[in-house]
């Protein structure tokens, strides 16, 4: 069994970020600058959050973090985001997601640049996907095809199971997976909380992608021998005799599931880390379409 190491290929990722980034500002180009905005104070987005700017800085980026109140009017963040839309120095924006219930998620994604929507949310973005042209793939599926990359994982006319559909996770992942690109190629199935049979289907997956967000759902007896597992699932899960009261699941028991497959991504330390590199990828990709980089 081989541990597709998020740390690892991460790093390698952001290693040829820095390096690009480097050269560029040695020919006196400025440095990429991605904004965050942080709506209230939810634990985990927090945490997410300061991930991203600790990453951006590790890579050579500028970050710009804005953090507005849990209870700040929707119109005042569409302004923040028509703000950084019109900021020339600004390469990427991002909306920490989930946002406060009397906010429209819809009219946020919406709202944000086409390009410098480098968590490739926004229809436009999602529609070139479908199509096959350049766009932001969103993170997380980005993340994975980088971590499939770099453990050269053969993706060709393997049967791809994702479980989840949601405009994030798994539905870019199936169309992703189901494309004509080097780590595409997969016939596909997408299942979700109608499917019916799931432990069938799910025994049927060559790769299998859980992406629903419940913690270790998925068991050894889902999962065919040899099978490549990829958890994309974090929940924080209470627990007493952890430092801070919970720990983070994946949507895979590991422990059982791992010894039956080629290979799997653990939790933290898998796709969670890929996610960033993503990121950071597509706002590499938003400054260097910047004619004013
Ligand atoms: P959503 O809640 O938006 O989507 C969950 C999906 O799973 C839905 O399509 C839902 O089906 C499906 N589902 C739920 N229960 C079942 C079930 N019992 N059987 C089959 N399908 C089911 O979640 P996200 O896609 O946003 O996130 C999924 C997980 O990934 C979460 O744990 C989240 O924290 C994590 N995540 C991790 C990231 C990372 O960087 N590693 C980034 C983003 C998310 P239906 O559509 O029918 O409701």
């Amino acid at each position: 069994m081989i541990l597709l190491d998020g740390k690892v290929a991460a790093e390698a990722v952001k290693e040829k970020l820095k390096a690009q980034v480097a050269e560029l500002t040695a020919k006196g180009h400025r440095t990429p600058k991605l904004a965050a905005i942080l709506v209230g104070n939810n634990g985990a987005s927090e945490t997410y959050v300061a991930s991203k700017v600790k990453n951006c800085a590790e890579t050579g980026f500028e970050s710009l973090l804005i953090r507005l109140d849990e209870n700040v009017p929707e119109s005042t963040l569409l302004q923040t985001i028509e703000q950084l839309n019109n900021d020339e120095s600004v390469d990427g924006i991002l909306v920490q997601l989930p946002l406060p219930k009397h906010i429209s998620e819809q009219k946020v994604i919406a709202t944000i640049h086409p390009e410098k929507d480098v968590d490739g949310f926004h229809p436009i973005n999602a529609g070139k996907l479908v199509q096959g042209l350049p766009t932001f793939i969103p993170a997380t599926p980005y993340g994975i095809l980088l971590l499939l990359e770099h453990y050269h994982v053969q993706t060709k006319g393997k049967h791809a199971v994702i479980v989840g559909r949601s405009n994030i996770v798994g539905r870019p992942m199936s169309i992703l997976l189901s494309s004509n690109i080097p780590m595409g190629n997969c016939t596909v199935t997408i299942a979700h909380s109608h499917t019916q049979n799931l432990t069938d289907i799910c025994l049927q997956a060559d790769i299998l992608v859980a992406a629903l967000g419940k913690p270790e759902f998925v068991t050894a007896n889902m999962v065919k021998q040899g099978a490549i597992v990829i958890d994309v699932g974090i929940t924080r899960v209470e627990d007493a005799t952890a430092k801070k009261g919970f720990r983070i699941k994946g949507d895979v028991a590991f422990n059982e599931v791992a010894p039956k497959t080629a290979a799997i991504t653990p939790v933290p330390g898998g796709v969670g880390l890929m996610t960033i590199a993503g990121l950071l990828s597509n706002t590499l990709q938003a400054y260097l379409n910047n004619k004013k980089a």
